[in-house]
């Protein structure tokens, strides 16, 4: 396997950071987790638009332009020969020394892996998933922005760690005052009443990019859609509940905290999304030839 590093292409046992990179020291950087389905990279641009605000967000100046981006994981997944893959493209504030001090970081860190995509058992797509409310606390805003997808994922770590010990395999994050904000890796919708809320990202979670896909489906469909806030009663009583990501894609709840959602089966809305989801992977991205 070729990894992307700074600039180079090398094999994998070679890909090696120092330990003085601040990315490793502080979870000081950014990063964008992209998916490929039959050599189309799905949302591309939306994705690295978002990494260059989470940078911008951090402060962290990027070493290289979107275009140039664009080519390095181009050039890194056709070395791989991967037309389906999961990419994770990190950008670190480089190396500095013991201080936190990010000036004294001259060159950011650019790294790129492409790998086979490990997703849900295909039971829980089938079956559904059983999730339950975190007692971790998402991040509040004003002190370190879920919009922004940083290194930094100790908070969303906590909340699976919370998740494991329940024995399942996510975890709802509540805000500082009980809203729902979004799971450890995943945003949140719900169906009420034939309507399709999610919670605003301004309280706390990231601006996933398959929320903005699902939200632009449902709009087109015709399915009235909101933005709301949620309190944990909502989700329980919702006749459906759902979670988007980049690597689960779209994936039916069907238990929260033991409380049966809807009728305990994937909903209705939720498979007809997912099929529209699915039809979509197929056309928005960008080509590329191995
Ligand atoms: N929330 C968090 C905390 C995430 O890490 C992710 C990405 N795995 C998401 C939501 C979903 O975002 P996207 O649809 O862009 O993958």
């Amino acid at each position: 396997m070729k990894i992307y590093l700074n600039g180079k292409l090398v094999d994998k046992d070679k890909a090696i950071i120092s330990v003085f990179d601040h990315g490793l020291l502080y979870g000081d950087g950014v990063f964008e987790g992209i998916r490929t389905y039959d050599c189309l990279i799905f949302r591309l641009k939306e994705h690295i638009d978002r990494l260059f605000k989470s940078a911008d967000a951090i402060e962290l100046k990027m070493p290289m332009t979107k275009i140039e981006l664009i080519e390095a994981i181009i050039k890194t997944l056709k070395a791989n020969r991967l037309k389906d893959a999961y990419i994770r493209l990190v950008i670190t504030r480089g190396v500095g020394d013991l201080g936190l001090d990010p000036r004294k970081c001259r060159h950011p860190t650019v790294f790129i892996i492409t790998d086979y995509i490990v997703l849900y058992p295909k039971k829980f797509y089938q079956k559904g998933l059983e999730i339950v409310t975190a007692t971790t606390k998402r991040n509040l805003p004003q002190a370190l922005n879920p919009k922004i997808k940083s290194l930094n994922y100790l908070n969303n770590i906590l909340a699976k760690i919370d998740a494991i010990k329940s024995g399942t395999e996510e975890a709802i994050m509540l805000t500082y005052n009980d809203y729902v904000a979004e799971c450890t890796g995943d945003n949140i919708f719900i169906v009420n009443g034939g309507e399709l809320l999610t919670p605003p990202v301004d309280i706390g979670a990231l601006e996933g990019i398959t929320r903005d896909a699902v939200i632009g489906l449902a709009k087109k469909s015709g399915i009235p859609f909101y933005e709301k806030l949620l309190k944990m009663e909502d989700v329980y009583s919702a006749n459906e509940v759902f979670l988007t990501g980049t690597a689960a894609e779209i994936i039916p709840v069907v238990r929260i905290d033991e409380r049966r959602i809807g009728n305990g089966k994937p909903g209705g809305l939720t498979l007809r999304l997912r099929e529209q989801f699915k039809a979509l992977t197929k056309i928005d991205g960008v080509r590329y030839a191995l």
